[in-house]
């Protein structure tokens, strides 16, 4: 089976789902390969989890094939698919303890008892919760059943595992935390990682590659820095950070706010850049960096990020209602295309 062994992990053409009048996945095309952190973004209701339940097999296609390895597996049912889902709403058992919790799926699959036990160890290991073992999921703190649910995946070595906003239900910092650390599990179990999120930052974090999901299709595959710098639709413009977007010659353009140089009296104007002069509107001072709304002179607006290295809040915010001058370089500058405009226009 050369052929398998060189396939990717997971490989969808050409797939579609319908639920009545929604068309819930609109002809997706992806291969993810062995060993990847392959991440779905994309806002609610894009068919992110829809797709993730067809590779998962809980759901039917209308149309397309999901190949596992190079196995068409589009017919076949969950349990005869090599791959384990985490879900966002964990659901351990809370009548087990967390070892039994974890042993569970081999206890089913008549796993014997010594290799059960090496095997729910290393996963304990893995996910950092060594001396858990004997806790109910609640005398555990919310990342730490996240684990568990996690550590219940892992010890069942999937060839690929699909993770549906496992850390959705985490505050910010805890899901920072977990972020890194999923990344590190990942490395080090070196599993194929199918991701679902709409949280950009998490998707830009933790990904290999990201697809960008937009109402059942995707617009954009790429490693983070690719999709995040050169967008290639305004949708993925707009989701993936601030877009920036100016009509300018009948043309879309985009450039990120951190691009974008306010000069000041006695800076020297770069020769090359792309200029432009407005009115600086409003000032909101973050903390790490100010950003600023820019009124343009041509036309249209942007926000302009700048890294508070010397200025203090007070001088960011007197900024307001002054006159400046903005430049940026022209490789940072974006034409787009609008989806909407060539299907509709
Ligand atoms: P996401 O995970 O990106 O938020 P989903 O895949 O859950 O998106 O949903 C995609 C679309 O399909 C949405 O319009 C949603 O309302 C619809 N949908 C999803 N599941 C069902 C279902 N079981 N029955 C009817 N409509 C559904
Ligand atoms: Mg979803």
């Amino acid at each position: 089976m050369a052929e398998a062994a060189a396939a990717p992990d997971v490989r969808l053409r050409g797939l579609r789902k319908l639920y009545g009048e929604v068309v819930a996945v609109d002809g997706v095309d992806l291969d993810v390969g062995r060993g990847e952190f392959f991440t779905m973004l994309g806002p609610s209701g894009s068919g992110k989890t829809t797709t993730l339940r067809l590779i998962a097999g809980f759901e039917r296609p209308d149309a397309g094939t999901v190949l596992l390895r190079g196995l068409d597996v589009t017919g076949e049912p969950p349990y005869a698919r090599e791959v384990n889902t985490v879900f966002q709403d964990y659901a351990l058992f809370p009548h087990m303890s967390v070892e039994e919790n974890v042993a569970y799926g081999l206890k089913i699959r008549r796993v014997p008892r010594p290799e059960r036990r090496t095997r729910v160890e290393q996963a304990l290991a893995t996910v950092r919760l060594s001396g858990y073992g004997g806790r109910r999921p609640a005398q555990l703190s919310g990342g730490q059943r996240q684990r568990v649910a996690l550590a219940r995946a892992l010890v069942n070595q999937p060839q690929v595992l699909l993770l549906d906003e496992p850390l959705g239900a985490l505050d910010l910092k805890l899901r920072q935390e977990m972020q890194i650390e999923l990344k590190r599990i990942q490395r080090e179990v070196g599993i194929t990682f199918v991701y679902v999120t709409h949280d950009q930052d998490e998707a830009l974090t933790m990904s290999d590659r990201v697809a960008v999901f937009n109402e059942g299709r995707i617009e954009q595959i790429g490693p983070p820095a690719e999709v995040y710098e050169h967008p290639v639709t305004e949708f993925v413009a707009g989701f993936v950070g601030v877009s920036n977007l100016l009509e300018r010659n009948g043309r879309t353009i985009s450039v990120r706010p951190e691009k974008i140089r306010i000069l000041r009296e006695g800076d020297r104007p770069d020769p090359t850049a792309h200029v432009e002069t407005g009115t600086i509107r409003e000032v909101v001072y973050a903390g790490m960096a100010t950003r600023y709304l820019v009124e343009l002179e041509d036309g249209g607006s942007l926000t302009v990020a700048v890294q508070n290295l010397e200025t203090t809040s007070a001088q960011a915010l007197e900024a307001r209602g002054r006159s400046v001058r903005l430049e940026w370089r022209p490789e940072h500058m974006l034409t787009l295309e609008t989806r909407g405009e060539k299907e509709h226009g």
